[in-house]
């Protein structure tokens, strides 16, 4: 509303005109409409518009046109197109130039236009048309519509450019960001670590051209102290109560509550102490208990004691000093009443268990009878009980917990390496070791929604002391399982537990002390790679899929730092979640492999995953990082193919003969070249020539980086070339030409002749028959026998399906 400044020229060209819309609410318009009349050349010059820093702007015009063919003797010079133009300029000096020097946006047509008749019924057939000028270089622009000789009434022009909207993932903040110039681009953005947190990757996303965030790498995790909740870091508070107990003239017994806000699970208490007034002269002990005893203490003397609380994110800030003192030599006393409390506690604590006891009696088994019936049933079990929902503390003699300072394995920083949990004797302590015992009662089974190896698979719940409630997927050990069954299913969280990166299904703690035994992980929405992407075939955008397979690379190259072979990679091992992050799950088949030679073909009750395996992994047992490998370029096949089952129905037998012969499966329709290439990569038959999983990660971030790198497809000729050159009756080799394939049946006087007359790619040569050799003046029967087989071969396996024509 109201006058906009624009410039109309010639002034009797387009008008300036208030009117009403279909629902009489006042609208402003231009309009034009010199049908009748001939050489018409109306300009309209908007205000100068500044672009605020972008270098795409988009211009969304509504307008109503008229149909020439309904206005009566105007036919001949009527009009139905206008034209758009643009000029840039860094201010409004740009006002007075020329027409000529405008440049040309587009040509407007209507999809629709107007006639008499829908003038008297009042219908607007307002018609919708968006450009998009760039890149631009300065620092605004203007806009010019001509008209020459249309009924015409620009009735909105609304200018406008695309961002990524300021957002914090992974811990990260990242910053409005315009979209770049190109519609293909993908900016990269660096993120920038919240308060309280620092890099663990540099996190990093990328800004789609149509203003989407992708590919989110890399993050942040909270410093040490503090904690993650709801992308945020808040520290945990500090222990607030501290008691004394028995004091001796050597001792001071000490305890204390737990911090108000623990923000997370207390993995153990330092306490600091020292003489008063000595504090350069200080002792550290560490307890995973609420009560120390500090001995070897001077009789008669003041020490400052200092209590803080460690979490999974680290340590929070120390408690106020407190002090107490030691007995004089001549008095060996004891507080006696300090005692009291601690016998109510024991005395409580012992009614809790014993109710729980009865409680899980009545309860049975939670999945047993379906999972929303057992979280109902332990609802009503325990209807009165204020139940602490935390991990138990198992008591541990001083020696094991020294050993496990000494040897943990996990969560200490810069030990990286992973421990076979059959290397214990043990393997219940194994599962201690890495996983957490979570309280059955803290978890809420919801539904079930898939079926494991052992069990039922549910979501559910979980709400642990001092966090809040939070999506979980819950592994179930059905009843009636054998000690190995019970071992072989908990080895997996033994394993799982060791890891800890986001592209790493994540463990938060196993259940053993109840039943039925269970496995908690984080809850991935999307459920499995496989059938998420079947369902949603040809859903996504190159990048996002490139994205999926960066993150599964990413979880590969952390697994193979570790040490650890997955032996089982393929996209139905991989979880997808809500924000399409993928993570590397199913860490349970390695061990039947590695300890069972009877065990290499069948495992499971299924078959050894030949489709996904190397084959000096099918025909000697080798299971490296190497072998990992070649099962991704198994799963980047499955993705780009949006679930297709590898070698489609072949036979287990034929994909492993195919495989040794030199065949790689074809490129999937509409894969970019960068992608096949890096499959063919990984399924060299050396391994050592095999691309590592750091190598693939960066080779993913560079065509990230770099978009139109994946602009190039493997066209359908090159799909049937790329499939013959794999295959060499003569051992390796590759045929990348017709010249390279003479050369390898020794026929290679011929190549000119066939390049000659045309045929100059393998796909020609597939056409060939022995007229077309003869004609050509491959007179030798020997010859042309040679050449006939050779394609013959290679037309064999096109027929079975392994290379698609
Ligand atoms: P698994 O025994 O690990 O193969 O799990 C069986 C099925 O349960 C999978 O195929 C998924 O559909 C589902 N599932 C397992 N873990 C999760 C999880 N963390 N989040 C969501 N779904 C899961």
């Amino acid at each position: 509303m109201g006058d906009l400044g624009w410039i109309a020229y010639p002034k009797n060209g387009w008008e300036e005109i208030g009117e009403v819309d279909e629902n009489y609410a006042p609208i402003h318009t231009y309009q034009v409409c010199k049908v009748m009349e001939q050489n018409q050349n109306n300009w309209l010059l908007t205000s100068w518009i500044s672009n605020e820093g972008a270098s795409r702007i988009f211009i969304e015009l509504k307008f109503t046109l008229r149909d020439c063919n309904s206005l009566p003797g105007g036919l001949g010079t009527c009009k139905e197109t206008f034209n758009m133009y643009y000029f840039e300029s860094d201010d409004e000096d740009g006002r007075n130039i020329k027409e000529n020097q405008y440049i040309k946006i587009d040509t407007i047509a209507a999809d629709e236009s107007f006639t008499e008749l829908d003038l008297g019924d009042r219908v607007m057939k307002l018609n919708t048309e968006v450009r998009d000028v760039g890149p631009l270089t300065k620092k605004g622009f203007y806009l010019a519509f001509q008209d020459v000789g249309a009924c015409i009434a620009l009735v909105s022009v609304r200018v406008y450019y695309k961002k990524c909207p300021s957002v914090i993932r992974n811990l990260a903040r990242f910053p409005d960001t315009i979209t770049g110039a190109d519609s293909s681009q993908l900016l990269e953005v660096s993120g920038v670590c919240i308060n309280h947190s620092v890099t663990e990757e540099a996190p990093k996303m990328h800004c789609s051209a149509e203003g989407e965030w992708l590919v989110p790498i890399g993050k942040c995790l909270c410093k040490a102290g503090y904690e993650e909740k709801n992308n945020t870091c808040q520290a945990p508070s500090p222990v607030s109560t501290v008691k004394k107990g028995k004091i001796t003239k050597n001792s001071i017994s000490l305890s204390w509550q737990e911090p108000d806000r623990p923000n997370g699970i207390i993995l153990e208490y330092e306490i600091k102490y020292f003489e008063k007034d000595q504090e350069t002269s200080y002792t550290i002990i560490k307890s995973k208990e609420t009560a120390i005893t500090a001995d070897g203490l001077k009789p008669g003397s003041a020490y400052v004691f200092q209590i803080r609380a460690r979490t999974a994110a680290g340590y929070g800030g120390f408690s106020r000093r407190f002090e107490f003192e030691t007995s004089p030599v001549s008095v060996a006393a004891s507080s006696d009443q300090s005692q009291i409390p601690i016998i109510v506690v024991s005395v409580t604590v012992g009614v809790i268990l014993l109710a729980v006891v009865i409680g899980f009696l009545l309860s049975g088994s939670c999945c047993d009878h379906g999972c929303g019936w057992a979280s109902s049933l332990r609802a009503v079990a325990y209807p009165s009980l204020t139940w602490r929902c935390g991990y138990s503390k198992a008591k541990q003699d001083p020696e094991e917990e020294k050993m496990h300072f000494h040897n943990g394995h996990i969560k200490l920083p810069g030990v990286r390496t992973y421990v076979d949990p059959h290397t214990y004797e043990d393997p219940n302590q194994a599962v201690h070791e890495f996983a957490k015992e979570i309280e059955a009662s803290c978890i809420t089974i919801e539904r079930v929604i898939g079926a494991g190896e052992f069990g039922e698979v549910c979501s559910g719940r979980l709400k642990l002391q001092g966090k809040r409630e939070f999506p979980v997927a819950i592994k179930t050990l059905k009843v009636g399982y054998t000690e190995k069954q019970r071992r072989d299913f908990l080895g997996e969280a033994s394993i799982m537990g060791q890891f800890d990166h986001p592209n790493i299904i994540h463990l938060e703690g196993v259940v053993t002390k109840s039943k039925p035994v269970m496995i908690v992980t984080e809850y991935m929405e999307n459920g499995s790679l496989d059938t998420f992407l079947k369902k949603n075939d040809g859903q996504f955008t190159v990048i996002q899929l490139v994205g999926m397979l960066r993150g599964i690379a990413s979880g590969m190259k952390y697994l193979s730092d570790m040490g650890y072979v997955h032996r089982d990679l393929a996209a139905r091992n991989i979880l997808i979640n809500s924000n399409l992050v993928c993570k590397v799950s199913d860490f349970g088949l390695s061990r039947v492999l590695e300890d069972d030679p009877e065990a290499a073909y069948t495992t499971r009750g299924g078959k050894i995953p030949i489709r996904w395996t190397a084959p000096e992994a099918i025909a000697f047992r080798k299971f490296t990082s190497a072998s990992d490998v070649w099962s991704y370029g198994i799963v980047m096949w499955e993705v780009m193919s949006y679930g297709e089952r590898p070698y489609w129905e072949m036979t287990n037998q034929d994909v492993i003969k195919a495989v040794e012969e030199g065949y790689r499966l074809p490129s999937p329709m509409d894969c970019p070249a960068a992608l096949y290439q890096l499959m063919l990569d990984c399924w060299q038959k050396d391994r050592n020539s095999r691309p590592k999983f750091d190598e693939i990660v960066s080779m993913l971030d560079k065509l990230i980086r770099n978009p139109s790198s994946l602009k190039t497809l493997v066209n359908a000729s090159s799909r049937v070339s790329n499939l013959l050159v794999e295959h060499s009756p003569v051992g390796s080799g590759a045929y990348r030409s017709v010249g390279e394939w003479l050369e390898a049946i020794k026929m290679g006087r011929y190549t000119e002749i066939f390049m000659e007359n045309g045929y100059s790619s393998m796909d020609a040569v597939a056409q060939v028959t022995l007229e077309d050799l003869r004609r050509l003046g491959v007179t030798l029967v020997g010859h042309q026998k040679k050449i006939m087989n050779s394609l013959q071969e290679m037309k064999v396996q096109l027929v079975n399906g392994m290379v698609p024509l």
